[in-house]
Parts: C-alpha cells; structure tokens; sequence
C-alpha cells in the first residue's frame, strides 16, 4: 500500500466564464472559500460579513495571528458603505480605482462585515480591484469579499493559478483561472488618517501618482506604527476590562469566555467561545464576545484554549489582549 497521502485536486475553472463566476458565487455564499485573480495578485477570497467564512480562510492560510483582511469592492458606492473617507482619499479613490489602491479608514457602524475579518480593529481596508471575476463575484454576492494573497502564510503571493494549487489544494474548494496576474505586487495602501494620507504600505501604485494626485509629500508609516500613534486611527481593539488567561475556575466578579468542557461555573456570566470545542467556532466567536464581555464587567476570564491551527491565532490575540496597556 502506497503512503504517500494524496492531495485531491483543486478544481479550476475559468475566470471569464460567467457559469464559473456563478459556481463560485454559489460556493462563497455558503461559506466557502475561492481563489480569484486580480491585477495584483490572486486573492482567496471568503464572504467578509461571514464569521465562520473568515475563520475557516485563516485556518486555509495556516495564519499564525489574525492580521485584518482587505475587503473587496466592485465599486465606490458599495466602499462607501463600508468606511468613510475625507476628501483627500477620495480624491484618491476617484483617481485610482479601480486599481492598486487600498484605503484604510473609519469602519462604519453598519458595515457588513465580520469582527473577524477586521481583526477587531475599528477601522478597514477596502480595495475596488481592476479585476473582473473578483467585482462580478462581489456584485453577485451582494456583499463585499475578504481577501488575503491564496497561498499559505509565509509564502510568496501566487500570480498564477498553478501557484496557488501548489500552496492550497486540498484546503479550498475551487480556483478561478484568470491567466497570470498582470501586476504581480501587491496594492499600495494608504491611510486616511486624522493627520493626513499615510503610506502603510508600498506597492503596485508608485509613491509619485498618488502624490501627483495629492498635491503634497505622503508621510511615511514606519512600519504600521504610526495608524497606532495618539490621534490617529486606533489599533487593536484592547479591552478596558482587565483579562486573566488560562482560569479554569473563574471567580464572582468575572466573565468567563468558555471554551470546550471549561464552562466556567461560578462566573458573574458565561459567553461560550465553542461549546464543542471548535476552534474555528471559537475563532469566528472571539472579537465579538470580547467586546461584549467588555460591556457586561472590570474583568474578564478566558478558559484555556489549545495553541494548534487557528488556536495559535486565538491565544496570540488573547495574549495581547491580556497584555497590560502602554498607557
Ligand atoms: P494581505 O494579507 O497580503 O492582503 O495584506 C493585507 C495588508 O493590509 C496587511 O499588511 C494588513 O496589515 C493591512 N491592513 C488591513 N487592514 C488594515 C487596517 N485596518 N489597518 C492597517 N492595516 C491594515
Ligand atoms: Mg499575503
């Protein structure tokens, strides 16, 4: 008997195909997970209002933290119920899209999009790709798309669909073939901050065409430090509550968020991350029980959550969660 596993293979269908398009959008509506071209690079692409969707495209990454995803549009009124941008980045968008542009700012309240997709974060990145089959299946879906590079993290981003079945078979359901990508470089993404247009990012959209736009010097991030900085855009949604991790026996005062056969008797209130012990469950679960467990007390237990697949996303952000705060 032969014991090499085998890795059934990834379905491709054609990107300029209508019929796949309608395949595909059959798929992401009910949670599933497609690779899709753009002009940068392809895109596995979840339905960003899905929890569980987003969760299971983290596991299909094998992303070892939940970095916030970049939600797809097919156009600049379907953005703009997303976030809202000033007048300098939309300029921008008025510009660029669609194109290799993703702008980074305030998420609306009602935006139809996960806690998870977003990281936590209170703000969004939102991209209006020059891509067909990625704005076709958005406007079929009638919602917008979360969509990371479709390879496994740590790897370099697939411009082929044959780059993306190395990385994915087995782990998605289905690539859209739309040929190599013509860019090949990931989107430029900016920030539209309280102080003005941030650089996060350099990509396929030159420094020079969005300062040709803007009429002045884009300030740089350093890294992603400065959409943190006093002023700006916050960062990580860190709950005011205090967080004890790893308690298998909360105490009175606390809300304990429950995990598997830890049910936290005893607690003030219990919120259950997965009564099965799911992690994908508890991983779609985690940012919008934090936030609630933040408005129900001062403190907040966690039940031990095991660090393997997407428990190493949940323990890393639980981890800065319960980190004390800079001040
Ligand atoms: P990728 O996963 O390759 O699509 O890259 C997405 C990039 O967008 C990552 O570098 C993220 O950190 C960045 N990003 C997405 N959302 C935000 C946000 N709300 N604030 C800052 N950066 C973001
Ligand atoms: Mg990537």
């Amino acid at each position: 008997m032969p014991l090499a596993m085998t890795v059934a293979p990834l379905p491709v269908l054609d990107a300029h195909d209508p019929a796949s398009l309608d395949r595909a959008a059959a798929i992401l509506r009910e949670g599933g997970l497609v690779a899709v071209p753009t002009e940068t690079v392809y895109g596995l692409a979840a339905d960003a209002g899905n929890a569980n969707a987003v969760a299971a495209l983290y596991a299909a990454k094998g992303r070892p933290a939940f970095n916030p995803l970049i939600a797809h549009v097919d156009g600049l009124e379907r953005a703009l119920t997303l976030i809202t941008l000033s007048d300098a980045a939309l300029a921008l968008a008025h510009a660029f899209w669609p194109g290799p542009l993703t702008l980074v700012s305030r998420r609306k309240e009602s935006a139809a999009i996960s806690d998870l997709a977003a990281a936590g974060l209170d703000t969004l990145a939102v991209r209006w790709p020059d891509a067909p089959a990625m704005t076709g299946l958005v406007a079929r879906l009638g919602r917008p798309l979360a969509a990371p590079s479709a390879n496994l993290s740590g790897t370099i981003s697939p411009t082929t669909a044959a780059h993306v079945a190395e990385g994915l078979a087995g782990r998605i359901t289905m690539v859209l073939d739309g040929g190599p990508c013509l860019v090949g470089v990931e989107s430029t993404i900016i920030a539209d901050t309280l102080e003005g247009l941030v650089l996060l990012r350099p990509g396929a959209l030159p420094r020079e065409a969005i300062e040709a736009v803007t009429g002045a010097r884009l300030k740089g991030a350093g890294g992603k430090a400065a959409i943190s900085a006093p002023g700006m855009l916050k960062s990580h949604y860190a709950p005011r509550a205090r967080l004890r991790l790893n308690v298998t026996a909360p105490e009175a005062d606390e809300i304990y968020l429950a995990f598997a056969d830890h049910r936290g008797s005893g607690a003030k209130a219990v919120l259950h991350l997965s009564e099965s012990g799911d992690l994908a469950e508890a991983a779609a679960n985690l940012f919008s029980l934090m936030r609630k467990a933040d408005q129900m007390g001062e403190r907040i237990a966690v039940a031990p959550v095991p660090a393997t697949g997407l428990g190493e996303a949940i323990n890393d952000r639980l981890t800065r969660a319960a980190a004390p705060k800079d001040s």
